[in-house]
């Protein structure tokens, strides 16, 4: 239950905000304004002007506010993304749900951090001191999902000069996967390969040099995911599947 709600003007005052109990952001509140019984404070990042997608370089960088549709619907949003984000959310939910909101909320079942992470997406996040002129810290995703630090995400950056894929098996074509592969080949030969569909968070299978043995990795990544969706043997067939289905796919 949202007992006080704050729209601070600018990032310090956000941060001050935040540093008070029992206080916490709020995105596009899908999430949060779902009824529960213990009383929050919420800081709405809205009037920060933290939603723009800006190209620097070879990198796309977006700001923790924008939508999941206003991604979607960016020209500069890679086509494997822009599949994994329909199936994230149903549009009424994406109109309204922010990329850091989304991130923090996700667990394993979800496409679009799966495509996420195997980009090597990077998340800058500020830590809860009042002040604010302490430059913000630069996580991996991975890293940031397994540690969810208190503070404030204001980006997600990820590159653009890279090749990717996205595929995908799930019980009707708008529910969530149950088994999803996200694959990211850079020029050097990099090759990260991540699963996702099962637990907590989406599972890194490869991050090699080149793409051999991809197959392999992904059968061994998921031979314990077993849950009320699929068997750990099923996810296990499926998953080395759809690694070579991006393999062959990535563009
Ligand atoms: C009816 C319904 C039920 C749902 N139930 C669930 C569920 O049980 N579990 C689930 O994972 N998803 C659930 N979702 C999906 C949820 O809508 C998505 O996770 C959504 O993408 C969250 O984004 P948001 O911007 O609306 O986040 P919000 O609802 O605004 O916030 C979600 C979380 O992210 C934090 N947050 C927001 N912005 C930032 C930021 N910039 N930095 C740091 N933290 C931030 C908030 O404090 C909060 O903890 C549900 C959606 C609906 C409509």
């Amino acid at each position: 239950m949202i007992t006080a709600y704050h729209r601070p003007k600018s990032l310090n005052e956000a941060l001050a905000l935040l540093t008070q109990p029992n206080t916490v952001p709020l995105g596009g509140g899908t999430l949060l304004s779902q009824p529960t019984t213990a009383p929050v404070s919420v800081v709405d990042l809205q009037a920060l002007g933290m939603d723009a997608l800006r190209v620097h370089g070879s990198d796309l960088q977006i700001g923790a506010t924008c939508t999941l549709q206003s991604l979607l619907e960016s020209n500069h949003c890679p086509a494997p993304l822009k599949t994994a984000l329909k199936l994230e959310a149903p549009i009424n939910i994406r109109n309204s749900a922010t990329i850091a909101g989304t991130l923090v909320a996700s667990d394993g079942r979800s496409p679009f951090v799966t495509m996420l992470m195997a980009m090597d997406a990077k998340v800058e996040h500020r830590s809860l001191t009042k002040d604010a002129s302490k430059p913000p810290v630069v996580l991996g995703l991975g890293e940031f999902l397994l540690t969810l630090p208190t503070g404030l995400v204001t980006s997600v950056t990820l590159p653009l000069n890279v090749k990717s894929a996205f595929e995908y098996v799930s019980k009707t074509p708008s529910d969530k996967p149950i088994v999803c592969a996200a694959l990211t080949q850079w020029n050097s030969g990099r090759t990260r390969l991540t699963l996702g569909g099962y637990g907590k968070r989406p599972l890194l299978a490869m991050d090699g040099t080149e793409p051999d043995g991809l197959e392999t990795a992904a059968r061994n990544a998921y031979h314990e995911a077993s849950d009320e969706w699929a068997s750990a043997e099923y996810r296990t067939d499926v998953s080395a599947t759809l690694a070579r289905r991006c393999l062959e796919g990535l563009k």
